[in-house]
């Protein structure tokens, strides 16, 4: 087991990085002043960059890499932010995975290269008013006529809801319950009968807007079914991988703080000289660092093991908690807890 990474995956993260940093900070700091998204343009100049996709087939437009390379990106841009670095979230770990895994070939083509150019963006939309952690609750439901698919229902919680130009929309496509029951369509915006509430007030995650979504008699062609009813698991699979894209932004909140804070306690001067020659100062360091590295070792597990295909949702689960917890306690340290 070789824990290193080769000369082309550091290369590739050095060149995320360095653009990160020098292209990145003032426009996350405006995003976060105005809530707007991350603007198209650069949504484009990351695919010119080669940022978006980067796990997807070549054949489609991505960049045949593998997610241990997806992650490596996401992380660098996750440091400024996770708004700026939403969109490449999204096509590397998103929706767009279970479209480019389980989608009819039709779609996968319409789809997969539009995200690998930043022409689109496709987001998830599965939490319902009375179906958040007990998903599987859902009735937003989708009915398979002769002229199309009908979805009738109302979503919650859609990260890009009325900025994305697509949805998965997680839907229950036959009469059983819970699970078996569930299937998945691809919904543009723009689709009549598809409206978008009031756009969510959320205390952090500004730049990425959230809305409830509502689904009068949308219908659509048969071809944008992407799973079929009693296919829960399949997206739960697919979801596995978007599970380690959460733990990576959350990892990158950690790091990015950390770097942040090693550069200030070496800058910042008390008693007659830097406060990092502090013992105590050093100790909470040292376990901000051994966090933030347990978490990226958890990280790297799920996605090297799922090698091409998709993680298992033990690794990713734990991955998630764990970076997810981290995020908060490395970013919450200072000097007078324990
Ligand atoms: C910032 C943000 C972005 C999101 N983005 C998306 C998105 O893009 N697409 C999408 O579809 N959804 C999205 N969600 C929704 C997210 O998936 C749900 O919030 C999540 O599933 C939890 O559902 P809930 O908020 O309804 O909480 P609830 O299910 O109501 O849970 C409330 C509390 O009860 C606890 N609880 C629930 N069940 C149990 C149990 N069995 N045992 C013990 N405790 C339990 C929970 O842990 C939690 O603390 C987003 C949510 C947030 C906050």
């Amino acid at each position: 087991m070789d824990f290193r990474l080769s000369p082309e995956q550091e290369q590739l993260r050095d060149t995320a990085r360095r653009f990160a940093k020098s292209e990145l900070p003032e426009l996350a700091r405006k995003m976060e002043e105005t809530n707007e998204p991350l603007p198209r343009e650069m949504v484009k100049r990351y695919a010119r960059l080669g940022f978006l996709g980067i796990n997807l087939p070549a054949d489609y437009g991505g960049h045949d890499a593998g997610h241990l390379e997806a992650v490596l990106v996401l992380e660098e841009l996750a440091k400024v932010s996770p708004a700026v670095a939403f969109p490449m979230f999204e096509s590397c770990f998103g929706p767009i995975l279970a479209i480019a895994h389980f989608a009819p070939e039709e779609l996968r083509r319409r789809l997969i290269p539009a995200v690998c150019a930043g022409e689109k963006i496709v987001a998830v939309s599965m939490s319902e008013p009375g179906a958040g952690s007990a998903l599987t609750d859902l009735t937003t439901r989708a009915t398979i006529k002769a002229d199309g698919v009908h979805l009738m229902g109302q979503k919650r919680w859609c990260s890009g809801a009325g900025h994305a130009d697509g949805y998965l929309v997680y839907c229950r496509m036959s009469d059983d319950s819970g699970a078996k029951g569930i299937g998945a369509v691809y919904v543009e915006k723009g689709t009549p009968g598809l409206s978008f509430g009031k756009r969510e007030q959320l205390m952090g995650f500004r730049g990425i807007p959230g809305a409830d979504m509502f689904f009068d008699d949308v219908r659509v062609s048969k071809e944008n079914v992407v799973v079929a009813a009693n296919g829960f698991r399949q997206l739960m699979e697919a979801f596995d991988l978007e599970r380690c894209g959460n733990a990576t932004m959350c990892l990158a909140l950690a790091q990015g703080a950390l770097d942040f804070v090693l550069d200030y306690v070496q800058q910042r001067r008390q008693f007659g000289k830097p406060i990092v020659d502090f013992q105590a100062v050093q100790i909470k360091l040292a376990e901000m660092a051994m966090k933030v590295e347990a978490a990226r070792l958890l990280i790297y597990q799920a996605v090297c093991n799922a090698a091409a295909g998709l993680p298992s949702i033990r690794e990713s689960a734990i991955a998630k908690c764990f970076a997810n917890e981290i995020a908060r306690e490395v970013t919450y340290r200072k000097g007078s807890d324990s």
